[in-house]
């Protein structure tokens, strides 16, 4: 990561350069602010900048040197990553290292970081990521070893909010009375729920959220948004990018179950049996999760085009492709097969949760679909 990977935040990156250049690096420096905003980014561009052997003039890494190619691929031996992870069956004291190839995939995929996605990827359910004291005590034993290859041994460490008492209390000590040229990088979504004494031990660099046109032009730059769109989602994401793309990611998965329902109505209705197949190929392919949410979805909009036939427009929660459609649609609804219809979609919600053969249960859905809307 260069610094110029990292939209935005100009002015904290000629901070960071000016202390290099002045051969003033305080040994614990906190950059903080919402989520979503490249945070971790600025921090993997300070140290990789700091490591590299052929910085530009300009005042950035080479990313080219041998030095550059171990950041990219975390595996600098003097860059330390400590980062919430959490317990499992096998693994009973977690430190991040246990999960440094997980990390590296998620960083890599996205460099805003998202917390939420990152709690995803542990395969276990309600799992909340924690920086255990297990990390404090792996994290001296390494400190200690001598730096062998560059000037300063760095430790980036992410979400330092989420660590508890104990495991702040170790990590204190090693801020307090550092081993010589390490260099602690803290990155924090929330900097009120640091502990005070780690707090008050590093130098606090506030990262801003960025601007409605910084966002934008990213999403147009990067996932070739349409300009005008891309105005219209930095404007509820409130300045971070994760935001940002958290809100394209529902608007795609809705309109594709959108696209589903419609087909599924249009299909049963015109009773086509062969698209019907094809139709529950298609949503086995969803992935029980989000099999599961779609016939969530479906009982809402059978739901909502009930209530549509009252012609009451403020009971109506749908958008305006859905409205659309409902138009056509709702008189098919009726109090004839409402109950019935979403009670189906509930069952097989409720046999795709118990693992039953989803091609089975998806088809056998859509023929019950057929005779329901039977004029
Ligand atoms: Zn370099």
């Amino acid at each position: 990561m260069k610094f110029s990977d990292v939209p935005s935040h100009d002015n904290i990156k000629t901070r960071l350069r000016d202390m290099v250049s002045d051969g003033r690096i305080p040994h614990a420096i906190l950059l903080h602010g919402p989520a979503g905003i490249g945070k971790m980014a600025l921090a993997r561009a300070f140290a990789q900048y700091l490591h590299c052997e052929h910085p530009t003039p300009g005042g950035d890494a080479c990313g080219v040197c041998p030095s550059c190619r171990q950041h990219e691929s975390f595996n600098h031996v003097d860059t330390l990553y400590v980062f919430p992870v959490v317990k499992t069956d096998k693994i009973k004291a977690p430190i991040s290292d246990d999960y440094l190839a997980e990390f590296k995939q998620f960083a890599t995929s996205d460099m805003f970081m998202d917390f939420e996605k990152w709690t995803a990827t542990f395969d276990k359910k309600n799992a909340q990521p924690v920086i255990y004291v297990s990390e404090s005590e792996a994290l001296e034993r390494r400190l200690s070893v001598t730096t062998t290859a560059s000037r300063y041994k760095i430790v980036l460490v992410w979400m330092p909010e989420k660590m508890n008492e104990q495991t702040a209390n170790k990590l204190l000590k090693l801020i307090e009375e550092p081993f010589s040229d390490t260099i602690f990088i803290l990155v924090s979504n929330d900097a009120s729920a640091i502990l005070p004494t780690i707090y008050s031990r590093c130098r606090p660099m506030e990262i801003l959220r960025l601007s409605d046109a910084a966002v934008a032009g990213f999403l147009t730059e990067n996932r070739g948004v349409d300009p005008q769109d891309a105005m219209a989602l930095a404007h509820i994401a409130n300045g971070s990018i994760s935001a940002a793309l958290r809100e394209m990611d529902a608007t795609r998965v809705s309109r594709m179950f959108f696209d589903l329902f419609v087909g599924l109505m249009r299909k049963a209705y015109q009773r086509n049996v062969k698209e019907l197949k094809e139709w529950s190929s298609d949503v086995t392919a969803l992935g029980r999760e989000q099999e599961i949410k779609f016939y969530d979805y479906c009982q809402r909009l059978i739901r909502e085009n009930f209530i549509y036939n009252f012609g009451i427009p403020s009971l109506n929660y749908l958008n305006t492709a859905e409205q659309q459609f409902s138009k056509n649609f709702a008189r098919f609804i009726t109090e004839r097969n409402a109950e019935t219809l979403i009670r189906v979609m509930n069952e097989a919600a409720t046999d795709i949760a118990g693992n039953a053969n989803g091609k089975v249960v998806n088809f056998d859905l859509a023929i019950k679909i057929i005779m329901l809307l039977k004029p």
